[in-house]
């Protein structure tokens, strides 16, 4: 079989990283071939160095020149700026995307990728949040697959190899429940940023940490179910699984469960994305079921966690609204990280966004990123107050 040609959209982060490692371990398999970062140009050096890919970019432009000087002695081609991003998505050097920008600014080169006909392994969840009906039809059109990276997709997607004839009943999204699980609103009142940033299963990137600690998170997941599957929104279940073994479940006619399990690793579903259909052997750690005796299950307290109600709103009422749900929560985020608001606020901030952004109902692209910008200034208009 002749190397996969990767390109990794966002190569610094936490996805990206992980990506490479899989990359490292099955040189015969997989090349890296595009590499991308925003604002950590040594780490892109680094790579670059490391993996001799075909084309970087670094979104900051003021960082070009470092980069280019660095790698003056190599044959890799250099590029800076938010319009490289979907300039190098349009090249022919590599066969598939690894989309894992965070937030809105992986939607752009994700659609070029699909547009040139490159099939996607999708980490990047909010844009399937913004223009999850366009991004699909776009990758039906050109019959260029999406295969997922979140865990939980990536479980659904597991269980579903062999099923294509078999209706889905329903998918039931496990969630650890974040580091304040069982906590109420007069706890996380007083919540600061670096609590907050302590996940208890899983180590990732700052901003889908606050999420998945807000259950904002699992609420984007039940809208990336819904684009990635096809689902109603009344076919997506959330589950609190506070071990993260059950990655995720899908409930057939028949009332059959497949569930996908493992010790919480985000290197199978990124190198499953990578690999697939096959398989790639590891060493990774094991699950033992001996050792590990009990697996917890509860409802999500929405009450409490009022995004993850929000998330569900959004989803249901479909249209513009989860472009709106994520810009303004984007926003919110952000300004938590820099300790400009509380905790509860986050959900103020989406609340009071999602009541003032005019609804859409069957947007076009344009509109969406309209929808988009309106949030944004929106929900920083309600911080700087
Ligand atoms: P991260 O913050 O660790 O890394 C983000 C990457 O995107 C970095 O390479 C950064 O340089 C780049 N980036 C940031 N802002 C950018 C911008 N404006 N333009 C271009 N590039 C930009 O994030 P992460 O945890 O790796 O997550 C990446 C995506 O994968 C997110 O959408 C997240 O929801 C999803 N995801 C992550 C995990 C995980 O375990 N980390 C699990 C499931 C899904
Ligand atoms: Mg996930």
């Amino acid at each position: 079989m002749s190397q996969k040609r990767i390109a990794i959209f966002g190569s610094t982060g936490s996805i990206g990283t992980q990506a490479l490692e899989v990359i490292a371990a099955n040189p015969e398999k997989f090349s890296a071939e595009v590499l991308t970062a925003q604002t950590n140009d040594e780490l892109l050096v680094q790579q670059a160095i490391k993996f001799n890919p075909n084309v970087v970019v670094i979104g900051d432009e003021k960082k070009y020149f470092k980069v280019k000087e660095a790698l003056a002695g190599t044959d890799v081609k250099v590029f800076a700026g938010e319009k490289a991003l979907e300039e190098v998505a349009a090249m022919d050097c590599y066969d598939l995307m690894l989309a894992a920008i965070v937030g809105y600014a992986g939607l752009k080169p994700t659609l070029e990728a699909l547009e040139t006909g490159k099939a996607v392994a999708l980490a990047n969840k909010e844009t399937l949040v913004v223009a999850g009906d366009i991004v699909m039809k776009k990758a039906m059109e050109k019959r260029v697959p999406v295969i997922p990276v979140d865990s939980e997709h990536s479980a659904i997607f597991q269980c579903l190899v062999g099923e294509t004839r078999n209706r889905i009943e329903k998918v039931i999204l496990t969630a650890s429940g974040g580091p304040f699980r069982g906590k109420k609103p007069n706890f996380l009142v007083n919540v600061k940023r670096d609590h907050a940033l302590q996940h208890p299963n899983w180590t990732m990137g700052a901003k889908i940490t606050i999420d998945s600690a807000t259950l904002m998170n699992k609420g984007l997941e039940m809208i990336e179910a819904k684009w990635l599957f096809n689902l109603a929104p009344d076919q997506i279940q959330v589950v609190i699984h506070p071990q993260s073994i059950i990655h995720s479940m899908v409930q057939f006619e028949d009332g059959s469960i497949k569930a996908q399990m493992g010790l919480p690793d985000m290197k199978l579903p990124i190198q499953y994305a990578l690999g697939f259909p096959n398989r790639i052997a590891n060493n990774s750690p094991r699950l033992n079921f001996r050792t590990f005796s009990t697996l917890n299950f509860e409802e999500p307290d929405i009450k409490t966690f009022r995004n993850l109600g929000l998330a569900i709103e959004a989803l249901n009422k479909g249209g513009n609204m989860p472009s709106i749900l994520n810009a303004a929560n984007e926003i919110a985020v952000y300004a938590f990280l820099r300790n400009r608001i509380g905790f509860l606020d986050m959900t103020e901030v989406v609340e009071q966004t999602m009541n003032k952004i005019p609804f859409i109902e069957t947007p076009t692209l344009d509109e969406y990123f309209d929808s988009d910008g309106e949030a944004r200034s929106f929900a920083a208009s309600l911080i700087q107050m």
